[in-house]
């Protein structure tokens, strides 16, 4: 039997970064074995409906390189499923029920008739699992509504086994509705898929992640200049470890190593601060092309920068940056006039930029000359290093926190440099 996948996200207006965990463990699952990964859309509620929803969640699982495959019966690439083109399906079904007595009708809704017995399965990430058969869960339950929409429940249940899903990988909240699933699929006489609850992710405050609390949404992790591959790195790690206790590997590794037996029941905790260090590390494995053009495409105003100005920045930055929106911040000044705070200067700077000024008027354009002379400088004015080099900083770049200042002189130009200091002195005199 192949092995097929699925999410069946609920298009709720955008990429949910729980969803992209998900779709992350049942690709790489899928992908594993050969099988199949697939898309499903539960957009059966209508009144939740939100136009552009199911463009962000394509938008969002491409960004992260988790690709879906076409269903069994779809043509088109990428056509994913979609329930509310599959209503006849659902009432069919549930009528099958119904006349072989397994539901029944009751104020124009359709009742599931729940037999009383415990239920229960061993779960690929917690192990046996059963809800006793005085449960809530394993009482009788609606599965059509009187509007002829089908519950959650049901609508599951009958596309699983119609898209011949092998493993239902989702988030441990489902675990209560999976006693209701298992009846369902002993009454349609199918056998049904291995059940694998993933922990729910955690906010540091160890509440499960929320939208009005926590960034949820893959865009801000975009925005903020996050690396898919970087992002997609962070969430394997998350209830998940690799067998050689690797941090940094690629998507193409974690799919040849995954396995669900490696998933942690406890809810992992979505760490930024981690998330920012590995975003750091895939920063500095790139090309100075491959970051100027992952800048140019963050940023709509490098686009218009020359590309050799931006290349030569590039090395100054890239091993202090750790998402490409920190270029902007550290980087910034290459590109626009800093606005300067007096209180950012110490007592001696207006000696120190006279005496920096007259340096870079005098010195040959080069940089190891330009550290020369002013180390000179310093010395025969017996000038505080430190506070010498911190007053150039400031005037030129507006910050006490940049990078390498001579080197960062030399890439702005001479011109530059010098109306910079003026601009400085002005302001101090
Ligand atoms: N719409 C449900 C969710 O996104 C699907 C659950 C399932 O995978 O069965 O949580």
């Amino acid at each position: 039997m192949t092995t097929r996948t699925r999410i069946a996200p609920s298009p709720t207006g955008f990429a949910h970064v729980g969803t992209a965990y998900a779709a992350l463990f049942n690709f790489a699952f899928a992908r594993h074995e050969d099988g199949q990964f697939i898309l499903r859309l539960e957009d059966t509620d209508v009144k939740r409906h939100v136009p552009g929803a199911e463009e962000a969640l394509y938008e969002g699982l491409s960004w992260l390189g988790l690709s879906w495959d076409e269903g069994p019966d779809r043509g088109g690439p990428h056509a994913p499923y979609r329930q509310s083109e599959r209503l006849k399906l659902y009432q069919e079904k549930a009528q099958k029920l119904t006349k072989s007595g397994l539901a029944y009708e009751q104020e124009g809704a359709v009742f599931f008739k729940c037999q009383r017995r415990d239920v229960g399965w061993d779960d690929l990430v917690r192990g046996e699992i059963t809800f006793p058969q005085d449960s809530e869960q394993l009482k009788d339950f609606v599965i059509l509504k009187s509007d002829g929409y089908p519950t959650y429940n049901f609508a599951v249940v009958v596309d699983d086994i119609e898209m011949e899903i092998s493993h239902v990988i989702r988030a441990e909240e489902h675990i209560s509705n999976t006693p209701r699933q298992l009846l369902l699929y002993e009454a349609f006489e199918r056998n049904p898929p291995q059940f694998a609850h993933i922990p729910a992710l955690r906010n540091p405050q160890r509440a499960k992640l929320s939208k009005r609390r926590d960034p949820v949404d893959l865009r801000f992790y975009r925005d903020e200049g996050y690396l898919p591959e970087a992002l997609v790195n962070f969430l394997c790690l998350l209830g998940w470890s690799h067998p050689e206790e690797k941090e940094i590997f690629s998507l193409e590794e974690f799919v040849k190593v995954f396995e669900l037996s490696r998933v942690r029941k406890a809810g992992p905790v979505f760490d930024m601060q981690k998330l920012l260090w590995i975003n750091g590390e895939y920063i500095r494995q790139l090309s100075v092309d491959e970051l100027s053009s992952k800048l140019e495409a963050q940023s709509l105003k490098l686009r218009d920068i020359d590309d050799t100005y931006l290349n030569a920045i590039i090395p100054l930055v890239q091993e202090r940056i750790k998402t490409l929106k920190e270029f902007d911040e550290l980087a910034g000044f290459f590109f626009e006039e800093p606005v300067l705070d007096k209180g950012l200067f110490g007592n001696e700077a207006i000696m120190y930029l006279d005496a920096a000024l007259k340096v870079i008027r005098e010195s040959e354009w080069q940089l190891e000359n330009l550290q020369k002379s002013m180390l000179v400088a310093i010395k025969d004015n017996n000038f505080k290093t430190g506070d010498f080099f911190m007053s150039v900083r400031v005037a030129l770049t507006g910050s006490r926190i940049t990078p390498p200042i001579v080197e960062s002189i030399i890439i702005l130009g001479k011109e530059k440099t010098q109306k910079r200091i003026q601009a400085a002195l002005e302001l101090l005199k």
